[in-house]
């Protein structure tokens, strides 16, 4: 890892992706941060071009940073949907500098949006983990969890029911769930063959085009 001079207002510490960059000071909003910096890549350049890594940042058409060198301290700030920092793109003088959009508080973790290409690239397929696409499935998996006891107690009343209609034929009773239960299994087969089109629908599109960091669409 590497050393970070105590007077800058940030940290390389443990995130739930692996590591990030950590405020240690008060951070102001519209305070510059930090620089992204690398090798300029000029895409014009058949070697230059064939480089791939999950650091490049495009600044413009033809020019993208290789932000995958050690001094790029940079790199180690993780994407966020609804960040505290920009990326702030000079084309002109060829810098990338990201930028507070937030008053950041001391231990918090410092983040920016990587962008529409990254994100379909490498973050769709695996789930996006910042904060606000955690929340976001934590809800979702409560909401299915409560569907899922909702129709329990559905089906339960509703065998309940027959039961008690056919007042003690056991056996009509049971065929009853039976069906159900065959129901409900063709439906997740059917769920997860979906996911799996999903899938391989976006490696096909990741074989064809590289895919980079780049400024948020604003
Ligand atoms: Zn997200």
């Amino acid at each position: 890892m590497p050393a970070i001079p105590s007077s800058k207002p940030y940290r390389i510490g443990k995130s739930r992706t692996g590591l990030g960059l950590f405020a240690t000071k008060p951070i102001k909003k519209g305070t510059k941060i930090i620089r992204y910096i690398g090798p300029m890549l000029d895409c014009n350049k058949k070697e230059d071009d064939a480089i791939e890594n999950k650091y490049l940042f495009q600044m413009t058409k033809r020019w993208t940073i290789d932000g995958s060198v050690r001094k790029n301290i940079a790199r180690y700030i993780n994407h966020a949907c609804r960040p505290n920092a920009e990326s702030d793109v000079s084309a002109r003088k060829r810098t990338v500098v990201i930028r507070a959009i937030k008053n950041i508080e001391p231990g918090q973790e410092i983040n920016y949006d990587y962008g529409t290409d990254y994100f379909k690239e490498y973050l769709k397929p695996i789930g996006c983990k910042c904060d606000t696409c955690e929340k976001k499935r934590k809800k979702l998996r409560a909401e299915a969890r409560a569907e899922k006891q909702r129709e329990k107690e559905r089906a339960a009343k509703k065998a309940a029911k027959a039961s008690g209609a056919s007042n003690g034929k056991a056996v009509n009773g049971h065929a009853i769930v039976g069906k159900g239960l065959r129901g409900r299994a063709a439906k997740t087969t059917a769920a997860k063959s979906r996911v799996v089109k999903a899938t391989s629908r976006s490696k096909a599109a990741g074989k064809t085009s590289r895919k980079t960091r780049s400024a948020r669409a604003s």
